[in-house]
């Protein structure tokens, strides 16, 4: 990695505890990824991005930011990167999976808190995410209450946050506040960038979006083949990278990777050791960088992992906006009602999302699903029971695990693992 630790100084990062983090993340990386046997070559994009993952993008950035650009940071799925990106701005998520920060995040916020929530706070106060410190707009949102009650102190007291009102209940009145927030995102962006965002600019930027979700859906359609052609930590990294890589760039190397891995099928090259693997589906709470610890233990375990249920996963990209909408009030429409139709656990009734982990589970041919639970995220724990019961009833084999961004539970969820991966197998 060539030197940035001048861009990093001139970002105010704590370059000592940058070192830290950005010093644990080749020898995890080598383990987890790079021993693979078999990978797909077009993966070294990929494996370059994460390498580079505080340089060459954050570069990109401050370029973008040279020339007038904005640099907007969210930590959910339900901010509108299209409006973002036609307003002249890029999007990249902040959402962190590393408890690097957590000691001084825990000087404001309870112990007891979901690991994600902690995390991004830990990033910032402890200056060690050079994202963070690129944004000129950090966008929160009213979606679990771990969440909505902790941007209040970020806005107080760490940076300002500017906070999207998301529904609770998929109402006609859900509905309308909805668009609404979408709408005043959308003058947001236009001040915050000083750029009028027009028809023909959000046109082209939900057509760019759409296609990054695309690519998405045809690498995730891919895993659907037996034996998948590709890891499901693989897929997963991409997955995270999509939130943060340049757009067109991003399209291309996935749909690269995707013609490898037509070759491969045609070949019958398999990712897997043994093409009698049980097939794994995680659901539940996002799995964010550095967050890999439960994908590699369902694989290490003899599993294929094949899905992700998640919002680092098929929730990102299974729907796309409606394209070619006319004005910018009608797109702005398309892209409420593509939005609405995320089934995060905060929503309720949520029957959709019950429906969707039966669909996904049929489709995929999955053995059993492995229920990812980040320790105190009551939404996702709380709904289990639905799950549960919905997959029980289907006659598919469910392993609840919650855990957070530790590592001193791997030995005891392994073994877990180990035996679910044995009783479905
Ligand atoms: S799980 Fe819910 S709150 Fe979290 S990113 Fe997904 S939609 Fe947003
Ligand atoms: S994982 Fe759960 S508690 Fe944590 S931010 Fe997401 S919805 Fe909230």
């Amino acid at each position: 990695m060539a030197d940035y630790c001048k861009m990093w100084e001139s970002l105010g990062i704590n370059l000592e505890a940058h070192d830290q983090l950005l010093g644990s993340i080749p020898p995890v990386y080598q383990q987890i990824f790079l021993d693979q046997e078999n990978r797909p070559q077009a993966m070294s994009y990929f494996d370059m991005v994460v390498m580079e993952i505080h340089g060459l993008r954050i570069q990109e950035l401050q370029e973008h930011k040279a020339k007038g650009g904005t640099v907007v940071g969210s930590f959910c799925v339900y901010v509108p990167e299209e409006i973002v990106l036609a307003a002249g701005g890029l999007n990249v998520g902040l959402c962190a999976g590393a408890e690097i920060g957590f000691d001084e995040a825990e000087k404001i916020l309870p112990r007891n808190l979901c690991p994600l929530i902690k995390s991004a706070f830990g990033f910032k106060m402890s200056r060690v995410c050079p994202y963070f410190e690129s944004c000129n707009l950090i966008v929160g949102e009213n979606t679990c209450d771990g969440k909505k009650k902790a941007w209040e102190i970020m806005n107080e007291e760490v940076v300002p946050v500017y906070t999207m009102d998301i529904p609770q209940v998929k109402s006609e009145k859900g509905k309308e506040l909805w668009l609404d927030e979408v709408k005043k995102f959308k003058n947001k962006m236009e001040e915050i960038s000083g750029k009028e965002i027009e028809a023909d600019k959000l046109n082209k930027s939900i057509k760019l979006v759409n296609d990054k979700r695309r690519a998405l859906q045809r690498l995730s359609n891919l895993r659907k083949n037996k034996p998948s052609p590709i890891s499901g930590r693989d897929a997963l990294i991409i997955e995270e990278i999509a939130f943060y890589d340049d757009n067109p760039r991003f399209i291309e190397k996935v749909n690269v990777l995707c013609d490898e891995l037509e070759e491969r099928i045609r070949k019958n090259e398999s990712a897997q050791k043994t093409a009698s693997s049980p097939r794994v589906m995680i659901s539940g709470c996002p799995m964010v960088v550095p967050n890999w610890k439960l994908p590699f233990i369902v694989e290490s375990s003899g599993a294929s992992l094949v899905c992700e249920e998640s919002c680092t996963g098929q929730r990102y990209f299974e729907d796309l906006v409606v394209e070619d909408n006319g004005s910018v009030g009608a797109q702005l429409e398309a892209i409420a009602d593509r939005y609405l139709k995320i089934d995060c656990s905060c929503f309720t009734p949520n029957q959709e999302r019950i429906d969707n982990i039966v669909r996904l589970a049929k489709e995929f041919e999955i053995d059993g699903v492995i229920y990812h639970v980040l320790q105190f995220c009551d939404p996702y724990a709380v709904e289990y029971r639905r799950v549960e019961k919905a997959l029980e009833k289907e006659g598919i084999p469910v392993l609840k695990i919650e855990t957070d961004y530790g590592q001193e539970d791997s030995g005891q969820i392994k073994t877990r693992v180990e035996a679910f991966v044995e009783m479905i197998s």
